[in-house]
């Protein structure tokens, strides 16, 4: 009997084009018989966009979802966009997509694209997926953080129970064509389906525009603009696209007859996506990346050099539909001396302070055996549980605390998870939920071209259809006039809020927003991102369902406040922020207080910058290093404020947590812990004295 979707539903004429389409019977076949399966294939063969809709059609989905994740935000929703466009159905109904605080799928949803973080916050509610019957990780060889961990959780699946059977869930991994071995010998020796690609050559070219002396800095940028400039006016017909550090969308409009399409992306467009019709990269040779550093022991967003496997993932893109070219404009030596071999995946880079917590939640314990595919480095887990120590939300013996449990329901980090739940105890809220949502959003503020940066070149050749023509002209007209007008605005903003508090100032603009009578028009007079603020209010709302869950529980906390009104948001933040406070030490510069003494500035951008000589403590919500380590949205606090909290961070050893990382602790291990620490402090003492 045939499935009724399949005689309604043919598909389109194009899909049937691409590789994939040739092998989809083996390829159902292979997902039916197999509970791992390993699926590779060149970008652009169809994996993404057709392999849930066989699935679909040869009925896989009767008796659960197939859901298919994403390392990248802009990937789930623009793929579940095209696949519902191909089924001809609406999005949301059949197929639809769930990102961070964007929720597009109703009951009839069967074909669910979302990220992996999403995929995760769902095992947090449901161990064993019972609501899928498939699950797709997608572009797996990118190693986000996330998918990592649910490749280590989905190794062991559970069986499901569904109408009495127990089915096993079925797992499939889709990776671009590296460590595909790897994988497969991870999941137990699953068999691996390899979708025979067709590309045509690609011809590499290093331009010796940039060497290893520009390293760092921002040289790049305007290097990269010469060369497409240079490919625009020298090259046969065909797209550009050039990879930057910076975002964009809408990159699928085909290009008027006549006009050439130059498209900046990031990394996005190596894999995630495919974009036909391009024959020319500009390659930069950077990517913007986030890298934990032990130096100021935060996480940054740095611009470091790619791999070299990232860099011929670039270059392949020129040749999905002809022969293309790959123009580099770093050479020869930076390719030697400043790229690695493989990117180093983010699990090994980043803060795991939210993974952790989460694993932690879903009962898995020893957080360093965990099976990971490459293990982090162990002082990152111990880094991991100290925070998650000093936020109150595991406590000494590595369990998870009612604190931790109420934490990791919120899709925000520990500190201002923390911050929040701390206003919520003190019945004040509403002061937290807008700034909590205003972090959570990207930047706010316009600030028209500033200088020679990234944003200008975006402005310039994103969406774009260059010429030369177009490109001077936003270059050069009328920039520093709008800058300016932005930049009393934003200061005018910035005084309204009192001018010392940049948490308050996001809180009052929010507000104001909201109040007003036309909210867009009120932002675009103050020279404030709509989107990003619109989304701010949905955020906000999103976050206000989840404590008003959380606040029916009876274990939820409940204190009062000893203190003026106007310290209670600075207190509250205080809970969240103390691991970034800093004193004041000479001149302009401040003392970071959590162990590690750095050196950071004030961000111009702060409306604190220049008032610094006033300032003793402060706390702040991000770093950014350039010449210099920059805090940016700052804010000055009193000492007594964080007196009682800064001792937690200095309290536990690293040889307690990584026993507690490793097994369950008794009290009686706990006690000949806690003996030792004090015969350790009373030495420390006794050498101090003498
Ligand atoms: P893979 O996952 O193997 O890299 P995809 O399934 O993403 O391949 O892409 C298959 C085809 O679908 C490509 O030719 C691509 O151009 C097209 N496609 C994917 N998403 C979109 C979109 N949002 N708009 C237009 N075309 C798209
Ligand atoms: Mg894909």
């Amino acid at each position: 009997m045939t499935n009724p979707e399949e005689s309604s539903w043919t598909g389109d004429v194009e899909s049937k084009l691409l590789p994939i389409y040739q092998h989809r019977h083996k390829l159902i076949e292979a997902v039916k018989e197999n509970q791992f399966l390993v699926v590779t294939g060149e970008t652009g063969s169809g994996k993404t966009t057709q392999l849930p809709q066989y699935l679909y059609k040869a009925g896989l989905c009767r008796d659960g979802k197939i859901g298919l994740t994403q390392p990248r935000r802009v990937a789930a929703i623009t793929v579940a966009q095209r696949v519902s466009q191909e089924m001809g159905v609406s999005l949301g109904h059949q197929v639809g997509y769930q990102v961070r605080f964007d929720d597009c799928t109703t009951k009839d949803t069967l074909v669910k694209y979302m990220t992996d973080g999403c995929m995760l916050r769902e095992i947090l509610t449901d161990r064993s997926l019972r609501q899928y019957s498939v699950v797709i990780l997608d572009e797996v060889h990118e190693r986000s953080l996330n998918t990592d961990i649910l490749l280590g959780l989905l190794k062991k699946t559970p069986s499901r129970g569904c109408h009495g059977r127990t089915l096993p869930l079925k797992v499939v991994v889709m990776s671009a064509t590296l460590e595909t071995d790897k994988l497969s010998v991870f999941l137990g020796d699953c068999p691996v389906f390899a979708i025979p690609g067709r590309t045509y050559p690609v011809k590499e070219l290093f331009c010796n525009l940039i060497g290893p002396k520009e390293k760092e800095g921002s040289a790049y940028v305007k290097a990269v603009v010469k060369m497409a400039l240079d490919v625009h006016t020298n090259e046969a017909a065909g797209d550009i696209l050039v990879f930057l550090t910076d975002q964009q969308k809408q990159i699928f409009q085909p290009a008027p007859a006549g006009v050439r399409k130059c498209v900046v992306a990031t990394n996005i467009a190596a894999t995630s996506l495919t974009i036909n019709g391009v024959r020319y990269i500009v390659d930069s040779g950077f990517v913007k990346q986030l890298n934990h550093n032990s130096r100021v022991g935060l996480d940054i967003l740095d611009v470091v050099p790619i791999s070299k496997s990232e860099a011929q993932q670039r270059a392949g893109r020129a040749g999905r539909t002809s022969p293309g070219k790959c123009f580099r404009i770093y050479n020869k030596e930076f390719w030697e001396k400043c790229m690695p071999e493989y990117t180093v995946p983010e699990i090994q880079r980043t803060s795991l302070t939210s993974v952790i917590l989460t694993l932690k939640c879903l009962g898995v314990h020893d957080v360093i055996r965990f099976p990971y595919l490459d293990h982090p480095e162990e002082r990152f887990i111990l880094d991991a549980l100290k925070k998650l120590y000093q936020f109150d939300a595991i406590d000494r013996k590595g369990n998870v605390t009612t604190l931790g449990r109420l934490m990791v329901e919120f899709p925000l980090p520990p500190g201002l998870t923390r911050a929040l739940l701390k206003s919520a105890a003190l019945g004040c809220e509403e002061v937290m939920l807008p700034v909590a949502a205003m972090l959570s959003v990207e930047n706010i503020f316009i600030r028209p071209g500033c200088h020679f940066s990234n944003r200008t070149v975006i402005t310039v050749i994103t969406t774009i259809l260059i010429t030369v023509h177009t490109f001077l002209y936003f270059v050069h007209k009328g920039l520093p006039e709008k800058q300016k007008e932005a930049e009393i605005m934003h200061r005018e903003l910035a005084a309204r809020a009192g001018g010392s508090n940049d948490f308050l100032m996001l809180l009052c603009i929010f507000e104001k927003c909201r109040a007003s009578e036309n909210p867009s028009a009120w932002s675009k007079d103050h020279w404030i991102h709509w989107r990003a603020l619109k989304s701010a209010f949905s955020v906000e709302t999103q976050l206000k369902e989840i404590l008003f869950r959380l606040k029916q529980r009876k274990d939820f906390p409940q204190e009062t406040f000893k203190g003026s009104k106007s310290e209670l948001l600075r207190q509250c933040l205080c809970q969240g922020y103390f691991t970034n406070v800093a004193r004041r030490s000479f001149g302009k510069a401040f003392c970071t207080m959590d162990g590690h003494g750095s050196t950071v500035h004030i961000h111009p951008s702060s409306s604190l910058f220049g008032q610094e000589a006033q300032l003793d403590w402060i706390i702040f919500h991000d770093v950014l290093v350039t010449s210099r380590v920059y805090v940016r949205t700052v804010c000055p606090i009193r000492y007594d404020w964080v007196e009682g909290l800064l001792p937690k961070l200095h309290e536990i050893d690293v040889y307690d947590l990584s026993n507690v990382a490793r097994e369950e602790v008794t009290d009686e291990e706990m006690a000949r812990w806690e003996k030792k620490r004090v015969a350790q402090k009373q030495m420390e003492t006794n050498e101090d004295a003498s």
